[in-house]
């Protein structure tokens, strides 16, 4: 699995990171961070639903 954020959609607001801060990092810098962009397939569910929840549709799921 591999995740790709579209940074240009990307609004900052953290939804991500609330549901898969393992993943996503929003800093105070303003920016959103991927701290794995190759997470491991347990984590899947999580990051499935931090795609689903942003309004930004920026995150894609590759396999
Ligand atoms: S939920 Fe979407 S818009 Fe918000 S920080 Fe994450 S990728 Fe960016």
């Amino acid at each position: 699995m591999k995740i790709v954020v579209d940074f240009d959609k990307c609004k900052s607001n953290a939804l991500c990171m609330a549901e898969a801060p393992e993943v996503f990092e929003v800093r105070d810098d303003n920016f959103l961070y991927i701290l794995n962009e190759n997470p491991p397939a347990e984590l899947r569910p999580l990051v499935e639903e931090a795609a689903r929840v942003c309004p930004a549709r920026a995150i894609t799921l590759q396999d």
